[in-house]
């Protein structure tokens, strides 16, 4: 090789310029569309669970301690940053954040935890949830409670969007 090539060589490698980062001290900004470390609002979560069900992970622990208390605990261990959570969040509690370093040897650094206060039913005091379908089925009937044996009775009619109504449906409720 001569000491020509060698010159050359250099010459190339000088205008090149700098062809990488000084990380960590600056790091490339991350797209815009970029999931990382996901990021729970408690003000808008209800404690549903839905991102608990949903995550494939198992990375979201529900824990009701009382009635009205329902802890939600995000481990961070295994979380692949999928997003699937924030997808089926009704709220639209959970962001993906742009975190991505997250190297440590203290767990607890990535942990969240959450305390809901849960509404509850002043009738039976369980806690509140979102409609289910047969409850969504009683909201468009009315009421005709029967007094006498104190239970409520929920009417609906069952029908096919074009068709004929096909019937009543009644539901009994024990007070
Ligand atoms: S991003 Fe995916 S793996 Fe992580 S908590 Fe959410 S659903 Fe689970
Ligand atoms: S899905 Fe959303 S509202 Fe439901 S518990 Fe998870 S973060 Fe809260």
């Amino acid at each position: 090789m001569s000491i020509l090539s060698k010159l050359k060589e250099t010459a190339i490698c000088l205008n090149a310029g700098r062809v990488t980062m000084p990380y960590p001290f600056e790091s490339k900004p991350v797209p815009e569309r970029f999931r990382g470390r996901p990021i729970w609002d408690h003000v808008k979560c209800i404690g549903c669970a839905g991102c608990a069900n949903n995550c494939p992970s198992r990375e979201i622990l529900i824990n009701d301690i009382c009635q009205e208390i329902r802890i939600l605990h995000y481990l961070g261990r295994r979380c692949t940053y999928c997003g699937r959570c924030a997808d089926v969040c009704p709220e639209d509690a959970i962001t993906m954040s742009h975190e991505f370093e997250n190297g440590t040897n203290k767990i607890t650094d990535l942990q969240q935890r959450l305390e809901l206060f849960m509404s509850t039913c002043q009738r039976c005091g369980r806690c509140f949830k979102g409609q289910s379908p047969l409850e969504a089925l009683k909201m468009k009937g009315y009421r005709a409670d029967d007094l006498a044996n104190d239970r409520w009775v929920f009417k609906s009619t069952a029908y096919l969007p074009g068709q004929p109504i096909l019937e009543d449906l009644t539901i009994e409720l024990e007070g």
